[in-house]
């Protein structure tokens, strides 16, 4: 265990983060590490718990006390290896996560208190890196069977990594240009720079998986045709069909989902700008939706000098504290947080309802209302206002995965729409869905979680298929390889806490 009764003498420190007078003048991450030391002492106040709550909140099933010990004792080449053993993508989580483990650690009983286990997660990460630990691990035997990966975002990641490590011949089909889905275009560079996703891309393509970009599946390739070359289709394509806002107006021009700026601005820093990107400079910004891309909106609103940014929540404002009657510990808390965009700068408010857009053909005013601040939202009488506005960005969230694709390869949908698929396995043969088409929109960590047990069940259909090779019985033969030691042990099963 860390420190016995290192809790008691040493604080937690949060991460360190650039000043935002100053990060605002670049797109460069602004979450920094503490040094070595200030790692191993937050990793010492670890109490090692005979019932770790960290692991429960954490849905990768994390081996927190395990990693938070050995970075306490200097041992980080076997801390990467325990993380590695659940995570695929720590650097990913490291930067990216909301950290539910934190909220579940038993020192956070005492709010405020938790162990910084993302700051030591994405420490050993980066440390790894620099160290040359981070390698390429193909597999030692080729089954010959293949698979499709439709989606190169974490979910699709995880699962092309995990069926490749197995030995399958894995092709991941994504219709952007470049891999990562949404964390590459739609979360900011300064929260995550894109080298940190191409250069495990690159460790991916090292281990023999093919990446197809700039391919449709249903357009460029039918459903049918993949199926044909596949032994079997992975549908990670996420949830990426945004809830609008209905209002008078909606359809003026500068009014547009967050995505739509998000990609737009995430391209032109790539240099690979569209014809006419979405922009907020000198413009007076709305930002409607209080949640993480709302923040994205926001920063990167600021940081391309808009005149002006506010941020509309629909919800009421939380407590500042944790609810206990609500949310008690160990859950997930429903409390007020102030985004580290908001920290930059803007304004946000909550309560309040669109009622409509007005202008002469582009958007010039938004006009709202305060409501009750919970369902069913009653508009307050007398709160009315108007402001103007240049731009409106739509970030409520998304509703489903788009079902087209799902269709075509004859998916069973739930009732949300997603992709109906309990343990994974869809009801078409051999087809198989994870991360955000199949739960939801969800956490990173739940991405990759998703994409890793997806994997394991796609594994085990394929090797129950007839062997492809009579001299190659052992490898695609019906061997039951579930908990193998290359797919990993099966995580326990967690609710969401998301
Ligand atoms: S709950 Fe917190 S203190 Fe306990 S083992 Fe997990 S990280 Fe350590």
């Amino acid at each position: 265990m860390g420190k016995i009764g290192g809790f008691l003498e040493i604080a937690r420190v949060e991460q360190p983060e650039r000043n935002p007078a100053e990060r605002l003048h670049d797109f460069n991450e602004f979450v920094e590490t503490l040094p070595v030391d200030g790692v191993r002492e937050q990793g010492a106040r670890c109490m090692e718990c005979g019932v770790p709550f960290c692991h429960n909140g954490c849905p990768l099933g994390n081996l927190i006390p395990d990693w938070n010990d050995l970075v306490y004792r200097d041992r980080w080449r076997e801390a990467i290896d325990q993380l590695h053993a659940t995570n695929n993508f720590p650097e990913f989580t490291g930067r990216l996560c909301p950290a539910p483990c934190e909220a579940a650690c038993v020192l956070e009983i005492r709010e405020g208190d938790a162990v910084s286990i993302k700051q030591i997660e994405v420490s050993i990460i980066n440390r790894a890196w620099d160290e040359g630990w981070v390698t390429p691990q193909p597999p030692k035997v080729e089954t010959g069977r293949t698979v499709a990966v439709i989606g190169a975002g974490p979910a699709g990641m995880a699962a092309a990594q995990q069926l490749r490590r197995a030995g399958h011949t894995v092709t991941v089909y994504e219709r952007d240009e470049a891999g990562g889905g949404l964390i590459r275009f739609g979360v900011p560079h300064f929260k995550i720079e894109k080298w940190v996703i191409e250069r495990r891309l690159e460790q991916l393509k090292a281990e023999g998986v093919e990446f197809r970009y700039g391919v449709d599946i249903g357009k460029d390739i039918s459903p049918e045709e993949l199926r044909a070359q596949h032994d079997a289709v992975v549908i990670a394509t996420g949830s990426r069909v945004p809830r609008d806002l209905p209002v008078p107006g909606r359809e003026l021009d500068g009014v547009h989902y967050a995505m739509e700026y998000l990609y737009d601005r995430a391209r032109v820093l790539d240099g690979n700008s569209p014809e006419s990107p979405i922009t907020a400079e000198g413009k007076h910004v709305l930002v409607v939706g209080g949640g993480d891309t709302g923040a994205d909106c926001v920063g990167h609103s600021l940081r391309e000098g808009a005149a002006s940014v506010t941020q509309i929540e629909l919800l009421g404002e939380p407590p500042a504290k944790r609810p206990d009657d609500l949310t008690p510990w160990p859950r997930w808390p429903v409390k007020l947080r102030t985004s580290y965009a908001l920290k930059e700068g803007g304004e946000r408010d909550f309560a309040i309802s669109t009622t409509k857009l007005t202008g002469n053909g582009k958007v010039e005013e938004v006009h709202w209302v305060q409501n009750s601040g919970q369902p069913p939202f009653d508009a307050i009488p007398g709160t009315e206002e108007s402001h103007p506005v240049d731009l409106v960005l739509l970030a409520m969230g998304f509703l489903s995965p788009e079902q087209d694709l799902l269709e075509g390869l004859g998916v069973e949908r739930d009732a949300r729409g997603n992709a109906k698929a309990g343990a994974y396995s869809t009801s078409a043969e051999g087809v198989f869905a994870a991360g955000d088409a199949r739960r939801g929109q969800s956490l990173i960590v739940w991405a990759i979680n998703e994409g890793r047990q997806c994997a394991r069940v796609a594994d085990r259909y394929l090797r129950s298929l007839p062997a492809v090779d009579p001299r190659d019985e052992e490898s695609a033969g019906t061997s039951d390889r579930f908990g193998s030691p290359d797919l990993g042990a099966d995580p326990p099963q967690i609710a969401s806490q998301s």
